[in-house]
């Protein structure tokens, strides 16, 4: 079996714990108007690897995953390669290597990957699900459900919160993320991201039109949003 690789590389601390070997896999199901990696959009394009090459370049590897570090698969969205994902999983447990993902949490399948995930990281960016579909393409159902599944199963996923202005990021939005979230505040840590630009130049790149405007966030409507969360009993971190 196969899996599509867009890029991959080694990355400290921001896709999981310790030194770590990142896959970017080819192909999103969502659209994200901001989104960083435009490139990975696409279910064309990457490179078509087996499966046993990838888990045995993960192996040579492993004396490069200090502090707690190993394997992570982000994208594009992983588990739209979900088959290959699980896979490549479970081969990696095999070889005692520590394994995370990062999710846009749409895929209904995502818990069969759970007993193979050690670290568990799910984007949720928008509490009302006509507005993730309107901007994204997808609502939230699946989403909050993934959510709550992975609480129940002890994998306590680090959640990201992607706020941006004239979307998701005023006062009402943080009450209602809260309301939301509210049954798993114990088991949830949160990590709330400022929107940015750096994907915008590669937008142009892919011949892809960047439409975002005025949706930097301030410091006061940032901190205001962080604010009621913690004050809802979140636990907020920075990775
Ligand atoms: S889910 Fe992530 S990779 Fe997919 S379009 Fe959105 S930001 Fe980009």
């Amino acid at each position: 079996m196969k899996i599509n690789i867009l890029q991959k590389g080694f990355n400290f601390s921001q896709d999981g714990p310790g030194n770590r070997l990142v896959y970017h896999l080819q192909g999103c199901n969502l659209h994200c108007p901001w989104c960083s990696n435009p490139e990975s959009m696409a279910f064309e394009g990457g490179t078509e690897t087996e499966i046993s090459d990838l888990v045995n370049e993960a192996v040579k590897a492993q004396l490069m995953f200090f502090d707690g570090g190993g394997v992570t698969f982000t994208g594009g969205e992983p588990t739209v390669q979900l088959n290959a994902l699980k896979e490549v999983l479970i081969n990696l447990k095999e070889n005692g290597i520590n394994t995370a993902i990062e999710t846009n949490g749409t895929n209904p399948r995502l818990p069969e990957l759970f007993e193979y995930i050690d670290y568990l990281i799910m984007d949720f960016k928008h509490h009302n699900s006509d507005n993730l579909k309107e901007f994204t393409g997808i609502g939230n159902e699946t989403i909050i459900k993934n959510i709550a599944a992975a609480c129940e199963n002890g994998k306590n996923p680090l959640l990201r919160i992607p706020i941006i202005h004239g979307f998701n990021s005023g006062a009402e939005d943080a009450e209602n993320f809260s309301e939301i979230l509210k049954n798993y505040k114990e088991k949830l840590r949160i990590e709330i991201l400022r929107y940015h630009e750096y994907g915008k130049d590669k937008w142009k790149q892919n011949n892809m039109e960047y439409t975002m405007e005025n949706a930097f966030v301030d410091d006061e409507e940032f901190e205001n949003f962080c604010d009621i969360l913690k004050s809802n009993g979140f636990t907020l971190i920075k990775t």
